[in-house]
């Protein structure tokens, strides 16, 4: 991918230097002279927690399509990250899905996912994109609101002001400006405040708590799994997910709906990791050396601001990541859709700038449609979350059990939902015919007691990723 640019020329401004507003600046930076990225936080020289991001503290899954995306903007990222110590493997091979109280039978996919901790993840993103000339990243920096034209009908910058003790309000002029500042984005009370009508928002009530710890990963581990996700049912609504991490580590993020929460002690973490429909994770943590304090983060919704649908929207201006759409994180979707809709702003950009946010809308929400459907779809099966059910959505609940249940013994299945899970297909994949007729033999056999064919292959063995 090149740095050239191809349209507009000029500045843009990005609020917010987490994942989205990194990967929304190097679209950019292929069709603006200049491109200014401003974070409120003082970014951490190599790889730190910061106050902006809580989230880096909890496991961080980048998925097969937004890996691809962030590789393509950045060639040669993942082997960085490889060589600072992350795992790169097979999301069915090297990992362990665990189902409706079983694990999915594991198969070599083809298709590879990178195990490493948010912080370095963010890092190294940024550290590439700092490479670029045009690219200035400004920290200490918050944005405080808009600029506008008199008429209002276009954003020609934003007003800021540095963290520092002698800083006065200032004004930097833009030709575009992209709000990527996550999901206590201001833009829908800025645009009130201009006469525009605030975004109709989606909301899931799910009241997912996370809960998190590191734990050192001995030597003899590396030969294993290095992704362990057991799912939460509504019938134990604790789940969790272990992943390894740099360093040597591991990272534990126990997940529970509607108030379920794991305690903040060591013991209590692992007691309530023991507690989960199958015990896997607690197998691998039971003897392991904690290296961090338990920590929690509570994800009350899922939250989709639906700018598409507004009539009236200023020029020169977008919102952008989890601004627009913030998903329940148990499905680890966040930043792979941040990747695709950079790709479709780099798209809209080059037809120019007319009717900029019409287009980019129009297309993030063709994103968001497939991740928000398999997030909020699969959230409902609980009862207790509020929201629209159709005869339809309860069959697809139940047709979902089905097809789980069937790839405790059939990896074609089990990668046939990997695939939805990655972005790679969408939901509907799930239905076509040859699917719906494994699921059926599946589930057939399952109640004959006879074993499909295939459920005495044996598990692959997997050789180190490094
Ligand atoms: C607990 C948790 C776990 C998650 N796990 C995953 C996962 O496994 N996989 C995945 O893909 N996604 C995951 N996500 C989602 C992922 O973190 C986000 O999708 C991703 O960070 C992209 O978000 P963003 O950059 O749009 O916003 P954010 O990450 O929220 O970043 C917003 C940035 O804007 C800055 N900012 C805010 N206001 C201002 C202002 N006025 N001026 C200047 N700067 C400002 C903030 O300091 C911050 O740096 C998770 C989220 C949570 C909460």
């Amino acid at each position: 991918m090149s740095t050239q640019q191809t349209g507009a020329g000029g500045a843009a401004v990005v609020i917010g230097a987490s994942i989205g507003g990194l990967l929304a600046a190097r679209a950019l930076a292929e069709h603006y002279g200049q491109v200014l990225l401003l974070e409120r936080d003082t970014l951490p020289a190599a790889g730190g927690h910061r106050k902006g991001t809580p989230q880096s503290r909890h496991a961080h899954a980048v998925l097969v399509r937004g890996l691809a995306v962030i590789e393509g903007y950045f060639p040669g990222l993942t082997a960085a990250l490889v060589a600072q110590g992350a795992d790169y493997g097979d999301v069915s091979q090297n990992a362990r899905w665990f189902h409706e109280g079983a694990h999915h039978r594991p198969a070599v996919s083809g298709h590879h996912a990178i195990n490493v901790s948010r912080p370095l993840l963010e890092a190294t993103v940024r550290a590439r994109l700092r490479e670029l000339p045009n690219v200035q990243l400004v920290d200490g920096c918050d944005v405080l609101g808009l600029l506008t034209t008199p008429d209002a009908a276009r954003v020609s910058g934003v007003r800021v002001i540095r963290r520092r003790a002698d800083s006065a309000e200032e004004s930097l002029a833009a030709d575009l400006v992209v709000d990527a500042s996550g999901r206590g984005s201001r833009s829908a009370a800025w645009l009130e405040a201009l006469g525009y009508a605030r975004p109709v928002e989606d909301v899931v009530q799910i009241g997912v708590t996370y809960t998190s710890c590191e734990y050192r990963r001995r030597a003899e581990q590396r030969a294993g799994p290095v992704a362990l996700i057991v799912a939460a049912s509504p019938e134990q609504p604790r789940g969790g997910v272990l992943l390894s991490q740099e360093g040597d580590r591991w990272i534990l993020t126990a997940a529970g709906y509607l108030g379920a929460q794991a305690p903040l002690t060591h013991a209590g973490l692992l007691e309530y990791v023991g507690g989960m429909a199958v015990p896997a994770l607690y197998e691998v943590l039971k003897d392991a050396e904690p290296v961090s304090e338990p920590v929690a983060y509570k994800i009350p919704s899922n939250l989709r601001r639906r700018y598409e649908r507004l009539a009236r929207f200023p020029q020169g201006f977008l919102v952008f990541g989890d601004a627009l759409c913030s998903f329940n994180p148990i499905y680890a979707q966040g930043m792979s859709v941040a990747a695709l809709e950079a790709e479709a702003l780099g798209a809209c950009l080059e037809q120019g700038e007319d009717d900029l946010a019409q287009r980019f809308f129009a297309q993030a929400a063709a994103i968001i449609d497939p991740p928000w459907a398999t997030a909020v779809g699969n959230d409902l099966r609980f009862p207790e979350v509020a929201g629209p059910r159709t005869a339809m959505t309860r069959l697809i609940a139940w047709y979902l059990g089905k097809l789980h249940h069937a790839a405790h013994h059939d990896a074609e299945l089990s990668l046939a939902f990997l695939k939805v899970a990655n972005l790679l297909e969408p939901p509907p994949s799930l239905l076509r015919p040859g699917i719906a007729w494994r699921v059926l033999r599946g589930n057939l056999w399952a109640r004959r007691g006879t074993p499909p064919a295939n459920a005495a292959t044996p598990i692959p063995s997997r050789s180190p990723t490094r």
